[in-house]
Order: C-alpha cells, then sequence, then structure tokens
C-alpha cells in the first residue's frame, strides 16, 4: 500500500497528476506483498466434499486466510497478490521463481495467420478459426439486467443484488473469452512449430470494424499465444507492418488497387486466379514471413485457377519442405 502512495505521490510531482485521495476499504481493488511477508501452511491434503485441490492457508497482513491450491509450488515464491472482483470473490495469485516448459513435437510446419471479423483466424492453409462473439452472446441478459437495476433504489438491497447479477454476466463473458483464447493457442502451438502474424493494428481495426473487435481481444489473445509459445518452445513472429498483404496477389505478387473492404473474393486481373481475400492475406504472411527470416521458399498451388494450398521449399532445418499441404 505504501509503495503504490509512495508512487503516487512521485507522480503528482513528475506527472503533475493530482493528490492521492483517500480511498475506502471496500474501493481496493487488492493488494500486493512480497514473498518474504507472507506464511504458507498445509491444511490438508483434499479439499471439503472430496474435491481434488489440497488446502492450504496464507498469513497476509496478520490473518489467516484458507485456499484452494491449483497447482503445485516448485520455485520459490516471490510475490503474493490478493485480488477482488466486482463480485466480491477473492483470488490470491502466487508468482514463483520458475518457468515450465513442456516441449511440443517438432511438426516442422510453419503457418501464416490473417486476423478477421467473420472469422477470428484465418490460416494459410485456408482453415477458418471461428470466434465465438461472446459479448454479443450474453448481450441481451446484459441489457435486460441494466434496466432491472436502473429501476431499484438507490443504496438499496436490491440494487446491490441487480449491481452483483450484472458482474456477474460480466464475468461470465470474461471467463468464456479466455477460455476460448487458452485453448485456441495450445491447439495452435501443438500444429505449428512457427506462426506469422501481421503486426496488429489495433486503433485502425476498431475505426474499421466498431465495438466488435473488442470483443474478439486480439490483443489479449496474441499475449497469451505468446506465452504458450514460450512455454511449448515454439516461435511466435510479426511480419513487417509496411509489406502488403491484403491488395497483393499471392500468386502473381500483382497488386489490385481497387479492392474495398467488401469484396471477400476477387479474381487477380494479370493471372486470373479467384482468390479468398483472407486466405490469400494469410498466404501473403506466411511467404513474407519465411522470406524475411530467410527460412524457405513458399509457392501456392493453383488447381482449377483457385488456391488449395502451400508448397514449402525449405533452406533452414527448422522448416520441413512440403509438396502439398491442404
Ligand atoms: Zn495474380
Amino acid at each position: 500500500m505504501l509503495k503504490r502512495l509512495s508512487q503516487s505521490f512521485r507522480e503528482m510531482r513528475t506527472i503533475k497528476r493530482g493528490h492521492p485521495q483517500f480511498k475506502k476499504c471496500k474501493k481496493h481493488k487488492g493488494m500486493t506483498f512480497q514473498g518474504e511477508q507472507i506464511k504458507l501452511k498445509k491444511v490438508s491434503d483434499i479439499q471439503k466434499h472430496h474435491r481434488n485441490h489440497p488446502m492450504y492457508k496464507i498469513r497476509l497482513n496478520g490473518h489467516w486466510y484458507r485456499f484452494a491450491l491449483h497447482r503445485e509450488i516448485r520455485g520459490e515464491i516471490k510475490q503474493v497478490q490478493v485480488h477482488r472482483d466486482a463480485l466480491g470473490d477473492m483470488y490470491i495469485t502466487l508468482t514463483e521463481d520458475y518457468s515450465e516448459v513442456i516441449p511440443e513435437p517438432k511438426t516442422g510446419k510453419a503457418e501464416g495467420f490473417d486476423m478477421g471479423i467473420k472469422d477470428f483466424l484465418i490460416g494459410s492453409d485456408g482453415y477458418r478459426y471461428i470466434a465465438p462473439m461472446f459479448y454479443k452472446q450474453n448481450a441481451k441478459a446484459l441489457a435486460k439486467g441494466q434496466k432491472a437495476h436502473s429501476h431499484k433504489v438507490k443504496g438499496s438491497h436490491n440494487q446491490e443484488r441487480s449491481r452483483k447479477s450484472i458482474a456477474r454476466i460480466h464475468k461470465k463473458t470474461a471467463n468464456q473469452r479466455t477460455d476460448h483464447h487458452w485453448k485456441l493457442a495450445i491447439a495452435l502451438c501443438r500444429k505449428f512449430d512457427i506462426l506469422f502474424f501481421e503486426d496488429l493494428n489495433l486503433e485502425g481495426m476498431k475505426r474499421l470494424w466498431g465495438k466488435q473487435v473488442s470483443d474478439l481481444a486480439f490483443g489479449e489473445f496474441y499475449q497469451k499465444l505468446k506465452w504458450q509459445a514460450k512455454k511449448r518452445i515454439r516461435s511466435v513472429l510479426k511480419v513487417d507492418k509496411w509489406s502488403p498483404t491484403t491488395k497483393c496477389c499471392s500468386v502473381c505478387e500483382d497488386k489490385s488497387e481497387t479492392l474495398t473492404l467488401a469484396d471477400r473474393y476477387w479474381t487477380c486481373s494479370s493471372c486470373r486466379t479467384d482468390l479468398d481475400r483472407d486466405q490469400n492475406a494469410a498466404i501473403n504472411i506466411l511467404k513474407e514471413g519465411v522470406a524475411s527470416f530467410g527460412l524457405g521458399v513458399v509457392r501456392p498451388i493453383i488447381l482449377d485457377n483457385e488456391i488449395i494450398g502451400c508448397s514449402v521449399e525449405a533452406s533452414n532445418p527448422l522448416l520441413n519442405s512440403t509438396s502439398a499441404s491442404v
């Protein structure tokens, strides 16, 4: 607490923030403790009602708190964060100096990804990873709850109860999204060795598509993917922001300047290939990525004027050469 207070005073002097205000106990979202400040003791090997996690108790600020430990502690505890969410549920996060590594078997595959609205990710092999719009799914329930909340008497128990029910919907949405992100990140790390992404331009995307971008939370997903890649010894790489990916034909590298956002499919004017906008962009990202990191050459395979996959000519042992991958 004192550390945070001194930080606020420092910011007041240096970046001209306002004077730190008094905060009620209820307003505090959480606290941070250093590893040496806390004590940890095992209570029992099993939770009540025979659930799997062992029970521990922790001494914070002179009080003992009981909790179920979900993961084994392997390193030394460096920091303990206590967090209280809008529902009043408390979470204890223990940070240890140990990084888990679970290497996945080598697949020798690289993949480029384009991000979209209708499909969350589009791979250069043409696979579409759909995105459930969780905010949109829960929007109706949320609107209903918010309307009910507006009719409640201020400061009443009923108002507090309806506030909690709204918070519960928000929490559910966030939990669903995080779950989907983790699962997708792990699945991608199992499938590919090297993953190429375009540099995110979230501000520009928000201007184009609005609220839906926040619902997808690309930035959060990217962070999780990077974390999983580190754990599973995979590479997540960004290609140059300024390389043209959407407007460029992936077969003959001809640029189509007239392409608009509404064109989902287009035909290249010089080589007459029918292109899927998103897959074309993903292939371009893969091509650019593989070339700029000196891994080899990627060529799209065309059958009946349509791209059916890519062939990879690898010049680096990290990648496997393939004649066709569909
Ligand atoms: Zn072309």
